[in-house]
C-alpha cells in the first residue's frame, strides 16, 4: 500500500514538472517566434529603406549628371590659356564668357553660381556672384597637382570656407597637363539650400528621416530639417562600413547621435558622385505592431501559465483531500490503526486472492483480558490508553504485508496473508507474550497498569465460504481462549499454547 501511495504522489510531482516544462517549451517557441517576426519586420524595412534611398538617389542624381553636363560643356567652349587670364586684358573675353556662364548657370536648377578658374585657382569668370579675382578653397587648389586631361572634384564648402558664406557643393572639372599642372577649370555652386528644399519636399513619416552625407559622412541635408546639425559629420556605427567604403547600398540599424532614436536604415551611393542617400525609419514605429502583439501574447502566456498552474494546485488539493477522507474514514481514531471497514474490505480482497492461487492466509483475533476491570478499576481515559497500546504493540510485531485494525471495543484482528497456522501461531505467541511483558500504561495516579490478551486463531481452509467465516472460527478460538483462562492463544484445531 506504501508503494502504491508513493507512487501516487511521485505521479502529482511529475504532473507539475509536465505542466511547467509544456508552460516553458510554449513560452521559449513564442519568443523564437515572435524573434523571427521581428528579423522579418526589420529586413522587409531595410530593404524598404534602400529602395527608397535609391529612387532619391536616382532622382537627385539627375541634378549633379546635369551639371557636370554643364561643366564640360563650358571647359569645351573656353581657352585654357588666355580666356582664364586674371585680370583680363581683353573686356570682350570678358563680356562672352560671363555671357557664357550666365547662359548656362540657369540650365540646371539648384546651381546658383557657375566659375572659370585659371591654373592659379582664381577665379577668372563668374556667372553670378562678384567673386571674380577671388583665390578658391578647394582641395586640389592647395594640393598643387591634378590629374592630367580633365578631372571631376565634388566637396563641401562650409559658409566660412565658401565665397558665398553659405553651405555649398562645390563640384569642379579641372583641366590637368600631361605632367599634372593644373591649368584651369570650371565650377559650378550648389546652394545646399537647393538640397534641403529637395529633401523637404520628400514626404516623411513621423520620426522617420531622409538624410544627404557626402563620403566624409558630412550631412548635407535632412528631412526633417536640421539646420544646426548641416556640415556636421555622422558616421555609421563602429561595426558597419564607413560612408567612403559603401558601394551601392548598404543598411543597418542603430540609434541616432542626434535625437537618440534606433532607426531601420538603408542607404545608397549616389552612382559616379560620393554623394550618399540615406533614409531612415524609425524602430519603433515600425516594430510597434509586432511589440504590441508581443504584449497581448505575454499577457496571455502569463494569465494561461498562472490558471494552469492555480487548476493544477486546486486539482492536487482536491485529490489530496479526497485521499486524508479516505484514510479518515478507514482509520480508527482512537488508535490510529485501521477500523474494521477498512480491514474487512482488505480482507475480502485477501480472501479472494488467497483462494484464487491457494496461499495461505491467517487471522488472529485479540480480546483484552478484563478489560471492564481496568476500565471500572481505573477509569475509562486509562482504558483508552491500554487500547492505544495495544494498537502499538501489535504494529509492531507485525510485517510489512500484514494488517492490524480494531474492530471495535477492546477487540483486535490481524490479517497475516502468506502465513499459514504455523505461522500465525508464532504472531500470536509473539504478540501475546509481549503484551504480557510489556503491556503496561500508567493510570491518573501514576500506577503501572499492566494488561494481557487472549487470541483466537484460524487459518483459511476450504470449508471457509468468506472471510467472515474465517474470522468467525477466530472468534469462537477466542472465546475458548477466555474459557480456557485467559492469556493465551487458541489455533482453530483446539490447540492451546
Ligand atoms: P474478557 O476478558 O472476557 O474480554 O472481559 P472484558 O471485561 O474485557 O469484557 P469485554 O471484552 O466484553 O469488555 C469490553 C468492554 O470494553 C466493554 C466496554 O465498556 C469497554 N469499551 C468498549 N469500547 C471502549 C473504549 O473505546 N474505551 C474504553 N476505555 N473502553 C471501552
Ligand atoms: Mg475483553
Amino acid at each position: 500500500m506504501t508503494t502504491i501511495r508513493s507512487r501516487l504522489s511521485l505521479a502529482r510531482s511529475d504532473s507539475y514538472g509536465v505542466l511547467l516544462l509544456l508552460l516553458l517549451a510554449i513560452g521559449a517557441w513564442l519568443v523564437i517566434d515572435f524573434m523571427h517576426e521581428r528579423d522579418r519586420i526589420v529586413a522587409e524595412r531595410s530593404r524598404l529603406a534602400i529602395n527608397k534611398s535609391q529612387l532619391m538617389n536616382r532622382a537627385f542624381g539627375d541634378t549633379f549628371l546635369a551639371a557636370d553636363y554643364v561643366l564640360r560643356d563650358v571647359l569645351g567652349r573656353v581657352h585654357m590659356g588666355k580666356d582664364l587670364a586674371y585680370p583680363q586684358p581683353d573686356a570682350e573675353v570678358s563680356a562672352r564668357l560671363e555671357a557664357l556662364l550666365k547662359e548656362k548657370v540657369i540650365t540646371v536648377a539648384g546651381l546658383t553660381d557657375l566659375v572659370l578658374f585659371n591654373g592659379d585657382c582664381v577665379f577668372a569668370a563668374t556667372a553670378n556672384y562678384p567673386t571674380r579675382g577671388t583665390k578658391s578653397r578647394q582641395r586640389f587648389c592647395s594640393d598643387g597637382r591634378v590629374e592630367p586631361g580633365q578631372s571631376l572634384h565634388i566637396q563641401y564648402m562650409p559658409p566660412v570656407n565658401s565665397a558665398s558664406a553659405r553651405p555649398v557643393v562645390l563640384m569642379s572639372r579641372t583641366v590637368g597637363s600631361p605632367e599634372g599642372v593644373l591649368l584651369g577649370g570650371a565650377m559650378v555652386v550648389v546652394d545646399l539650400e537647393y538640397a534641403q528644399q529637395w529633401i523637404t519636399d520628400i514626404e516623411v513619416e513621423q520620426d522617420d528621416v531622409l538624410a544627404l552625407v557626402d563620403s566624409n559622412g558630412t550631412l548635407l541635408a535632412r528631412n526633417p530639417p536640421l539646420p544646426e546639425a548641416i556640415g556636421l559629420r555622422t558616421s555609421p556605427p563602429p561595426n558597419e562600413p564607413s560612408f567612403s567604403q559603401v558601394e551601392g547600398s548598404a543598411t543597418f540599424t542603430a540609434v541616432s547621435p542626434i535625437d537618440g532614436r534606433e532607426r531601420i536604415v538603408g542607404m545608397s551611393k549616389l552612382e559616379r558622385f560620393p554623394f550618399i542617400v540615406i533614409v531612415g525609419f524609425d524602430a519603433a514605429r515600425v516594430l510597434s505592431g509586432w511589440q504590441h502583439r508581443a504584449w497581448q501574447f505575454a499577457a496571455g502566456y502569463i494569465v494561461l501559465s498562472a490558471l494552469a498552474l492555480m487548476a493544477l494546485r486546486v486539482q492536487r488539493a482536491t485529490r489530496r483531500q479526497r485521499e486524508e477522507m479516505r484514510q479518515l474514514a478507514n482509520t480508527d481514531t482512537l488508535t490510529g490503526i485501521s477500523n474494521r471497514r477498512h480491514l474487512v474490505d482488505i480482507a475480502d480482497r485477501e480472501f479472494g486472492r488467497a483462494r484464487r492461487y491457494s496461499h495461505p492466509l491467517s487471522v488472529l483475533m485479540l480480546d483484552i483480558d478484563k478489560f471492564k476491570t481496568i476500565n471500572d478499576r481505573w477509569g475509562h481515559p486509562t482504558g483508552d490508553r491500554v487500547i492505544q497500546a495495544l494498537a502499538q504493540l501489535t504494529t509492531s510485531v507485525i510485517r510489512g504485508q500484514d494488517l492490524c485494525g480494531r474492530l471495535g471495543g477492546d477487540e483486535f484482528a490481524l490479517l497475516l496473508p502468506e502465513t499459514d497456522s504455523a505461522g500465525a501461531q508464532l504472531i500470536a505467541e509473539r504478540l501475546r507474550t509481549r503484551a504480557e511483558a510489556s503491556g503496561t500504561v500508567r493510570a491518573e495516579d501514576g500506577t503501572v497498569v499492566r494488561f494481557t490478551v487472549s487470541i483466537g486463531i484460524a487459518s483459511l481452509s476450504p470449508e471457509d465460504a468468506s472471510f467472515d467465516a474465517l474470522l468467525q472460527r477466530a472468534d469462537k478460538e477466542l472465546y475458548q481462549a477466555k474459557q480456557g483462562g485467559r492469556n493465551r492463544s487458541v489455533l482453530a484445531a483446539n490447540i492451546a499454547a
